[in-house]
């Protein structure tokens, strides 16, 4: 994760996104009623979809078997597998031995590492990153760039040419983009608001989808992180609540595998909860905020100011407040993401603590609560695995 040492000068970031809402903005921004879906992709490139979609979910298959599930014929599935063939997107695995009496019939099978997620974290100061990833979870490209103090219009070129650059050096079929970005995104990609990039209301999804020519997803980059725990690092089950303390302090709350977005996207937005009310003035004006407690910045700086002693009585704290929402929605999993240097030892044994200090013993029996440090990588995951549900349909 993000260096506690790059924290000195912490930017408006997704912890304070929420601060410069008006009560007004809030009730604007309130989640509309679901629209009909208009089916975006027409013809062969939705029929080529499906063929691939089914490989991936359901592992490989015959042509007959194909057009028997897609409901197409089989000629036309045939063709549209021949064409994926071509495209080196799916695999002829010929005649595949089978333990069932019949005609054995040659299948094929999607190439997991023929397919890329193009992915972009928004996060960092002073720079993104993009990668390209596969299906199995590679990262087969990398790129960062520098993009200094740039907001507004000019921070969303950067992502699109971000974007491009990443896609003209895929050296295998892109699939799809997915962006984590800081602030509240809604439920179509759009960055409803990230303080830290100027940004407001801004479709991500739509620009680098018209600018692209790709379909893409944007989410919080809390959200992706639990996605990504959950898809590439076989933790995190199917409700979860995770929580990153590294740039500001942000939560997802995962249940029936997908983040929860809340009624104005803001779900797991607790940095400026109340846990000190006497405590160390915030940036939002109040004091004794959650984010002044165990955010890594002020984290860091306690801990230089004070000494290690301040990290266990910390990591209680975020327990603490942890707690209540772990009885109310039954939910079993813990998982903590920030840097080593503050989370691994005293930090963790206080979050557990301060869990244990508010539940019954029943429940806490139950609980998995980890602490996790050092996986630089996991948002891009989580973003590739937000590409992978879109576009595979895999939860
Ligand atoms: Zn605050």
């Amino acid at each position: 994760m993000r260096d506690a040492g790059e924290a000195e000068a912490p930017r408006a970031d997704r912890a304070t996104d929420i601060l410069s809402l008006t009560p007004a903005d809030l009730l604007e921004m309130r989640r509309s009623d679901p629209k009909p879906t208009a089916s975006a992709h027409e013809g062969r490139q939705h029929n080529l979809a499906v063929i691939l979609r089914l490989l991936y979910q359901h592992g490989p298959k015959s042509r007959p078997e194909l057009a028997r599930l897609s409901g197409l014929s089989t000629p036309t599935a045939s063709a549209l597998v021949a064409e994926l063939v071509d495209a080196g997107t799916v695999r002829d695995l010929g005649i595949v031995a089978e333990a069932r009496v019949g005609k054995p019939a040659a299948k094929v099978d999607i190439a997991a590492d023929h397919n890329l997620c193009i992915v972009l974290d928004l996060t960092h100061h002073g720079a993104f990153t993009g990668a390209a990833i596969d299906l199995n979870g590679a990262v087969v490209d990398r790129v960062q760039v520098d993009i200094g103090d740039a907001q507004g219009e000019t921070a969303v070129e950067h992502a699109v040419e971000l974007a491009n650059l990443l896609i003209e050096r895929a050296a295998a079929q892109v699939i799809g983009i997915g962006v984590a970005s800081p602030g509240l995104v809604d439920d179509e990609g759009r960055v409803r608001v990230a303080d830290g990039l100027r940004w407001r209301d801004v479709r991500l999804a739509d620009v680098l989808r018209r600018r692209t020519g790709v379909p893409a997803v944007v989410g919080n980059d809390v959200n992706l992180l639990a996605l990504g725990l959950r898809r590439f690092r076989a933790r995190s089950g199917r409700d979860a609540v995770v929580v990153a303390i590294d740039n500001g302090v942000g939560a997802a709350v995962l249940v029936n595998g997908q983040p929860v977005l809340g009624e104005q996207f803001a779900a797991g937005e607790i940095a400026h909860l109340t846990v000190d009310p006497g405590g160390a003035p915030c940036a939002c004006g109040r004091r004794g905020c959650l984010d002044v407690v165990v955010g890594a910045p002020h984290l860091a700086r306690s801990l230089a100011a004070e000494g290690a002693g301040i990290l266990e009585p910390a990591g209680r704290v975020l327990g603490e407040v942890l707690a209540p929402v772990l009885n109310i929605l039954n939910i079993n999993v813990v998982v903590v993401l920030g840097p080593p240097a503050l989370v691994d030892g005293p930090f963790a044994r206080g979050v557990v603590d301060g869990v244990a200090s508010r539940l019954r013993p029943t429940i806490v029996e139950g609980l998995e609560i980890e602490v996790r440090s050092g996986d630089p990588d996991l948002v891009l995951l989580g973003a590739a695995a937000a590409v992978m549900e879109t576009q595979l349909g895999v939860h």
